[in-house]
C-alpha cells in the first residue's frame, strides 16, 4: 500500500486531505491518507502534497524540522499548490527558505493582494478546470534546458502549472474545488515513480 502524505504545517491542509481521500476512492488505489507534522513521519510517505497557506511560514518549519532534507534523501514526489508552488521553487521575489525541488522561479502574489483573489475557468490536463487564486503566484521563469520540465498550464499569459519528474506545482487551490482531476494525476505519477 502506498502512503500519500499532505503536510499539515499551516494553510489549507483538511481540504487537501478530504480532496485527496476522494480522488483515492475515484481511482480505486490501493493508497492510504495520511496527515503529517514532522521528518520521521514525512519519510514513511511515497508522495507528499504541501497546501497552500503563508509559504514564509510553512518553509521555516520545513527547514527546521529537517523535512526538506528527508524529502530529497528519498525523492519523494511533491505536489505543491500555492504557497506550496513557492517552496518547490528554486527562486522567489522575496528571502525565504525554499525546498528548490523544481527548476523554476516563482513571483509570489502575481495577481495581487487578497482582495484581488478571483476564480476563472482554465484548462489543465486536457479539461477544463475551475482555477481559484487567492494571492497567487505565477511562474517568472523555467529551466527550459531541463527535459523533464512539463508545462501543465497557462493563464492569462502566465504559467500556472508544471511538472518537473514527479513534482508538480500549480498556483491555484484545486482542493477549494470539488474536482478530483489533479490530485488523481499526483497519485498516478506517484504510483509510476513508485514501480
Ligand atoms: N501568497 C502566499 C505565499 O506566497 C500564497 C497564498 C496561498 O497559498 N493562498 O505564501
Amino acid at each position: 500500500m502506498l502512503k500519500i502524505g499532505i503536510l499539515n504545517l499551516q494553510g489549507a491542509v483538511s481540504e487537501h486531505y478530504t480532496i485527496t481521500e476522494k480522488a483515492v476512492e475515484n481511482l480505486k488505489a490501493d493508497v492510504e491518507v495520511e496527515s503529517v507534522r514532522y521528518a520521521k513521519d514525512v519519510e514513511t510517505c511515497d508522495g507528499i502534497i504541501i497546501s497552500g497557506g503563508e509559504s514564509t511560514v510553512i518553509g521555516k518549519l520545513i527547514h527546521e524540522r529537517g523535512i526538506d532534507k528527508v524529502i530529497k534523501e528519498n525523492k519523494i514526489p511533491v505536489f505543491g499548490t500555492c504557497a506550496g508552488m513557492v517552496l518547490l521553487s528554486k527562486k522567489t521575489d522575496f528571502d525565504q527558505p525554499l525546498m528548490g525541488l523544481m527548476d523554476i522561479e516563482v513571483k509570489r502574489n502575481t495577481y495581487g493582494r487578497q482582495k484581488d483573489s478571483f476564480e476563472a475557468p482554465i484548462e489543465i490536463l486536457g479539461q477544463e478546470y475551475l482555477g481559484v487564486f487567492i494571492r497567487a503566484p505565477a511562474l517568472k521563469s523555467y529551466d527550459k534546458s531541463k527535459e523533464d520540465i512539463e508545462v501543465l498550464s497557462e493563464y492569462d499569459g502566465e504559467i500556472i502549472a508544471i511538472k518537473q519528474g514527479s513534482n508538480i506545482a500549480i498556483s491555484f487551490h484545486p482542493e477549494l474545488t470539488q474536482d478530483t482531476l489533479i490530485h488523481e494525476y499526483f497519485i498516478k505519477e506517484v504510483m509510476k515513480n513508485k514501480n
